[in-house]
Parts: C-alpha cells; structure tokens; sequence
C-alpha cells in the first residue's frame, strides 16, 4: 500500500563516542509527530546497522538493541505511516534514508521510473527519494536533483559511510534544525530533541540548504535556489511541541500570541462575560494562556490529561483520534460547577471532539461554554505531510461546499452554525488575517493552503 502522507520526525548525530542512546533520546523528543513506527540506522566504520519497529521508541527498542547499535553517526526516524530508516547499496556505497514531509507527484515518479525499469518494495515516498539520490554519482547532486523531481515537501537527512547529509526542500515546508555542542552535531525536526541534550547552539537549516555533517563540523555543501519560503503554519498552532523554536519564532510564543487575538476579539465586540478561560490540553493551553493574559480572566485547568494515551492527531482515522480524544481526558468536576467557561483549542476538523468536551463540562455542571480555536476554519486537506483529515471530515466544508470565507460577516456566519453544531454558548475562530498577523511572518514566507487553498509551489 503506498503512503498517503505522513505525520514524521528525523533525528542525526555525529559525535566521538556511540551514538545510539543520543539517537533513541532524540526520537523520544519527537514522538508527538508519529507515533505509529520508528527507527534508527548507525555506521560504525564497517556496516550500517538497522533497526525499524511498530510502535514507539519508548516501548519497542530494547536495551539489549541500543547495545548493538555501534558507531559514533546515525539517524532515527518516527512515523505515523510508513518504516524508516530505509537502506540501500548504491554507487555512493551503503546509505540509510530518512524524511519528514509528502510527495504530491508520487504516482508520476512511480510510474516514470518503472517505466525506465526500477522496481519498488512498496512505492513509498522513502522509497523514490531515495532512489533519486542513489541515480547519481554523488549524494550532494541526488539531493539536489530532488528539488527538481519532487514536488512536495521534504527535511531529509542520509547517512553515508563519509558522514551524515541533511536537507530542507526549497519552500522549507517542515522543519528541520541543526545543533552544535558537546562534542556532537545533531538534526533534528524540531529544536526541542537538541535542546533537551543540554546544547543551546542551534538554527533552522535554510530551505534548499543541503549540510554535511561530520566528526570535524557542519559544512554547507549547496545552497539551492528558494523560490519562496512556506513554513507550515499549522506547525506552530498545533504539530510542533510547545518547547521548540521554529523558523526564529518559538511555539509557545506563537500559541500566546494568537490566544491573545482571540481575547483581543472578544474585546473589540464589547467583552465576553465568563468566569474563567480554559484549555483543552496539550495544544490548547499555549492559546488558553494567551487569551488569559490579554483578558485577565483566570487560567484554570477543566480536564485531566492521560499522559498515557497517544496523541488524537497522529491516529490514522478520523475515527481513531475520536475514540483516542476521549481516552486522554477527563473533566475536573470541582474546578467548573455554575461557571462560565472560555475553552480554547487550536482547530476544529469535524467537530466531534470539542462538540464531545462541551457536552462534557455542560453535564458536569458547567453553565455556559465559550468555544475558541485559535485557527481560521480549515478548508482544506494538506498536501505537504499532515495526512489527518479529507475535505468530507472538515466540519467548515460541511457549511460551505465551495470556495473561502472571507469576510468578516461571513466568517460569524458560520460561527453561529458551529456553535449550533457543537452544543456551545458561542464559537469564535481567528481570522486569517489574525492568525497571520499573531504569527509575526510575512504571509509571503508560510503555507496557509489548509485556509485559502493555494498551494505555495511555484
Ligand atoms: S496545507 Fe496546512 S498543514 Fe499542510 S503544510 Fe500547508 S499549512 Fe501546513
């Protein structure tokens, strides 16, 4: 089956000793982005060696695999869909591959390269980049040749026998951060896997920059030509972990910045009476915070999180994530009885789990509920590596078959049919023109094709 999308993370290290708990530490700081396999590849001088599981890091690599890992380089990976690290044997010698990302002309590579006799394990996009890359003479001019092969997104990193390769696509769609200190060079999706290891030297590969990495340093070995920057911004609402920084702008600012436009809303149209402003965890208290700052009302917990079940957003089905929604919280009863609630969350796809959690605060003696989503209503499926929803699960479109909302009048339109929807007192979105401008980066510099359909590719 091939992939349509995927949830991921890439992880590397270089270092003077044997890397494999770095690399296993790593993809644990990483696995809010996939959930569903995981990996890890190491070059000792020798061999590659490799290890891929179902399940997370935590719960399936084994002390007595993280002893077999030898080597002082390697990479690791999580995912939602699909194995990786894959290994291959090319003309550049043994490598493993490793990415984060989608390629949206997949079936017109596959097609192209059987064409010219290739064959596939299961077609998967690990699969065709790497064998780009392994068409050409050295790793340098394969990554390269992806950015005028694929279209789509990809952070990649390749381990060789000579060191450790890492590169961004063009537009910079996912991130991808590089780390210095301590003896060792690391990559990483998301500055919070360097952070953690106790090194503060980090920044954001360029888009369309490609590195090497070895026991000597970072070189940059090709800057390709950008036509544009599309960070995802549905990064710094949602997928990213609060503690990382993305494109010089930190999560936890991003998420209180745009809390604080929607208690600037409120505001503006003459103030909302409420009691206290919650979240719904995890990625609702960075907006929830946000929004108490800017309106002074008090910040309080209303649901329990089960650090033990998985993440809703990394399951496959829309399905999955409902029933998983339900498992991970559970509503604090004391903290709400009469009280006027503000409930902040990042988006809303269906709508069935906030129409779920406003039942729930509503049965447990909660008076009235305010709803608040810190994005614009999401319009369309993502191209670019978030394989979570499709046009008939987005709740927006079930309001509006075609076209955008934008306007002002338009958007409390549908406001008002949410709210009606989900059971709440009032609902009230960001608009797109907000969300940007909490974000701080120019509108030119982010995908926001989840919200006006336009796909950032020149
Ligand atoms: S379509 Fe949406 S989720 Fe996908 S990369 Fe663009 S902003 Fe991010």
């Amino acid at each position: 089956m091939r992939s349509t999308g995927d949830n991921c993370a890439v992880f590397a290290i270089v270092k003077d000793t044997d890397c494999a708990e770095d690399i296993y530490r790593g993809l644990d700081f990483l696995q809010h982005r996939g959930q569903q396999f995981c990996g890890i590849a190491t070059y000792d001088e020798k061999r590659i060696y490799l290890i891929t599981h179902y399940g997370q890091v935590g719960n399936t690599f084994t002390s007595h695999e993280l002893e077999t890992f030898k080597g002082n380089m390697g990479i690791g990976h999580v995912s939602l869909k699909e194995r990786q690290p894959m290994m291959w044997q090319g003309a550049v010698g043994e490598i493993a591959v490793a990415f984060s990302g989608n390629i949206i002309n997949s079936e017109a590579l596959l097609t192209e390269m059987k064409d010219r006799g290739e064959a596939f394990y299961h077609g998967l996009d690990i699969e065709i980049i790497s064998k780009l890359i392994l068409q050409e003479k050295n790793v340098v001019t394969g990554i390269s040749m992806l950015a005028e092969k694929i279209k789509g997104s990809y952070s990649l990193v390749v381990l060789t026998e000579q060191g450790i390769y890492a590169a961004r696509d063009v537009y910079g769609f996912r991130p991808l951060v590089l780390g210095e200190g301590s003896g060792a060079y690391l990559v990483s999706s998301e500055s919070r896997a360097i952070q953690n290891t106790g090194i503060n030297r980090f920044r954001d590969v360029r888009p369309g920059e490609v590195v090497f990495i070895t026991r000597k340093g970072v070189e940059t070995k090709k800057q390709l030509k950008s036509p544009r920057r599309a960070h995802c911004a549905f990064e710094w609402a949602y997928t990213a972990s609060m503690d990382s920084k993305i494109d010089g702008l930190y999560v936890q600012e991003a998420r209180n910045n745009l809390g604080k436009c929607l208690a600037e809303r409120d505001i503006e149209e003459g103030g909302l009476q409420a009691d206290l402003v919650a979240p719904v965890p995890m990625s609702g208290i960075g907006h929830a915070l946000g929004y108490h700052m800017k309106s002074g009302l008090p910040y309080q917990e209303v649901f329990l999180y089960n650090r033990y079940a998985d993440r809703s957003y990394t399951q496959l089905t829309q399905e999955d994530r409902d029933r998983m929604a339900k498992k991970k919280l559970s509503v604090l009863r004391y903290a709400l009885r009469d009280k006027r609630i503000v409930l902040c969350d990042d988006s809303i796809v269906r709508g069935t789990q906030i129409r779920e959690k406003v039942r729930e605060l509503k049965n447990a003696g909660a008076k009235e509920v305010h709803v608040r989503i810190a994005c614009p209503p999401l319009m369309y499926p993502c191209d670019f590596g978030i394989s979570t929803r499709t046009y008939k699960e987005l709740l927006a479109r079930e309001y509006l078959a075609n076209g955008n909302i934008t306007t002002l009048d338009e958007l409390k339109a549908l406001e008002t049919w949410v709210s009606e929807k989900i059971g709440a007192d009032s609902v009230r979105y960001n608009s797109l023109e907000a969300f940007v401008g909490a974000l701080k980066i120019s509108k030119e510099h982010l995908c926001l094709k989840c919200w006006d359909g336009i796909l950032p590719l020149t």
